[in-house]
């Protein structure tokens, strides 16, 4: 199968059943540690083909996109850089181009397509979905949909939640976000409560309002690695790593990464010698 081009809105985009809000989400994750069994970077696949997220800025858009290739390789330095690690032959991708909303008409359609404000160069701009760009072989790609998709259904379960020990995490339109823990969880769906049900009752702590929130299950500390992906990075060397991993996260200074435009792997400078982690962690 060659390239094919999807425009949003004029086409029927259909890739291996993955709708566009499929393709967005999974595109526009930017997780800050696999913390989520809906992350797919850095991800190995059963088969141990390799997963790995993409992001492009330019002037005129932006760029996200999932990649997947034959294999991955270590090639030596520090395990959490990207550029240490050596990927095969690509297999497929799923590339997604955003280009910014312009005009106030403009906004009328959002509801159907799939938007974010994004900071780009300094300037924050709403961008919306224009097109999708698949390439790949279609039994590839119908086996990572299948995955995506037993993963979504299976979350539709409160049990999945309490068997992974999740947390959620909240999101609000207006930018603000928040955790609730597993064991607060667990107490609110043993009494019964949907997930829907719980949802409904969040309201946002910062701007005051119900039903904005989006919600997200994250890997809690206590969450069985069974249940977790298979991740590519190196874990020998991990000792560090698997140390970052259980610092419980300060959603201020997660946060703060992401505003001095940590790219989710590596530490960005603080200023007087001191760094700050993806996961929220000070250190010299
Ligand atoms: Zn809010």
């Amino acid at each position: 199968m060659g390239e094919k081009t999807y425009y949003v809105g004029r086409d029927d985009i259909s890739v291996s059943n993955l709708t566009i809000f499929d393709v967005d989400a999974i595109v526009m994750r930017r997780s800050v540690l696999y913390r989520s069994p809906l992350d797919f970077d850095f991800i190995l696949m059963p088969d141990l083909s390799f997963l790995q997220l993409q992001w492009n800025n330019y002037n005129f858009g932006i760029n996200r996109k999932i990649c997947c290739y034959s294999s991955v390789r270590f090639s030596g330095g520090l395990p959490y850089h990207r550029k240490n690690y050596i990927v095969g032959s690509k297999i497929w991708g799923i590339s997604a181009f955003y280009r910014p909303v312009e005009k106030s008409t403009e906004y009328a359609d959002l509801n159907n397509v799939p938007s974010h404000i994004v900071e780009v160069y300094g300037t924050k701009r709403q961008y919306k979905m224009h097109y999708v760009v698949v390439d790949g072989p279609g039994d590839k790609l119908s086996e990572f949909s299948d995955l995506y998709f037993v993963i979504k259904e299976s979350l539709t379960s409160t049990q999945t939640w309490i068997d992974g020990r999740f947390t959620m995490e909240a999101s609000c339109r207006c930018g603000h976000f928040n955790e609730i823990g597993s064991e607060a969880l667990q107490v609110l769906f043993s009494k019964g409560l949907s997930i829907e049900a719980v949802k409904s009752r969040l309201k946002c702590d910062a701007c005051g309002k119900k039903g904005n929130v989006e919600i997200h299950p994250l890997y809690s500390e206590n969450t069985p690695d069974r249940l977790k992906h298979k991740t590519a990075w190196v874990s020998s060397k991990g000792r560090r790593y698997n140390r970052e991993r259980t610092i419980p996260n300060n959603p201020e200074l997660v946060r703060m990464y992401e505003n001095l435009g940590g790219d989710g792997r590596d530490r960005v400078y603080l200023g007087d010698g001191a760094y700050l982690s993806k996961n929220g962690e000070v250190s010299d």
